[in-house]
């Protein structure tokens, strides 16, 4: 994994030419993460890069989040790019529009799973439970070190028979675990999804897929996009399965900036 900096000129030369599809997870890469997901700002400098992206017209952006597809766009505030919200449940855009239909079967397993974690979290602090109606978010980033034990065994014993009955997936990510529908439908598909329909919009056009992100679930578009564009991780260099990282929110609008004024 190298430092984007270092290699940016190999990155804009290939670049160079092409359709750039940027894919920007939110939370952690466009915001600063911080104590509770509603207190999330991404900066304004931030978000006027985004507009300036994507009213070029060899360029599109894409905001990948796990949040709901309401918050999401709420959250960003910017009119005339592509959001998918929820994991990818649903993606909507300039002649965009997706929704993956959920079993009646999952969401009733979704409301025993919320009903149990309910009862048993009540009395500790810090826990947030957050239905967003195809997935559930347990969040944690305010409970004290000495309950995370317990917050852990409650959320594996609420879900553990249905993730060994391949109804539901758990996802873990920063001071969050989420439970989703079991159907591989992850950030690597949607990215995919949205490109290929890119692509028979643009047709001999070559599609030049840029993707960021911080977080576990990330590293499924870091997969699907291998040997196919440029996959940025942002964090501490570690086991990420990006060809690149950049150190925080900061490096990322750094980088924006510079792509901003590619011809
Ligand atoms: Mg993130």
């Amino acid at each position: 994994m190298r430092y984007l900096f270092k290699d940016s000129n190999k990155v804009f030369k290939e670049a160079k030419g092409k359709y750039l599809s940027l894919f920007l997870d939110c939370d952690g890469t466009l915001a600063p993460i911080v104590d509770t997901p509603d207190k999330a700002v991404i900066p304004r400098r931030t978000k006027d890069l985004i507009i300036a992206l994507s009213r070029k017209n060899n360029c599109s952006v894409a905001v990948i989040s796990g949040r709901s597809l309401a918050d999401i766009k709420k959250k960003c505030g910017i009119r005339g790019i592509i959001y998918s919200g929820n994991h990818g449940f649903q993606i909507s855009g300039p002649k965009l529009r997706f929704t993956r239909s959920l079993a009646a079967s999952y969401k009733k397993i979704l409301r025993g799973i919320k009903s149990i974690l309910k009862q048993r979290l009540s009395g500790i602090k810090g826990v947030l439970i957050e239905d967003k109606g195809v997935c559930l978010a347990l969040h944690f980033r305010l409970a004290s070190r000495d309950s995370l034990p317990f917050i852990n065994s409650v959320f594996r014993q609420a879900t553990a028979f249905f993730t060994a009955e391949n109804k539901i997936i758990v996802k873990a990510g920063k001071k969050v675990m989420e439970v989703a529908p079991a159907d591989g439908w992850g950030k690597g598909k949607i990215v995919l999804w949205i490109m290929a329909k890119q692509r028979s919009a643009l047709k001999e056009k070559k599609i030049m897929p840029v993707y960021i992100g911080d977080d576990l679930t990330d590293e499924d578009a870091f997969k699907a996009l291998k040997g196919r564009g440029v996959t940025i991780f942002v964090g501490k260099p570690g086991s990420s399965g990006a060809d690149y990282y950049l150190r925080g929110t900061r490096e990322v609008a750094r980088f924006l900036r510079l792509i901003s004024g590619l011809k």
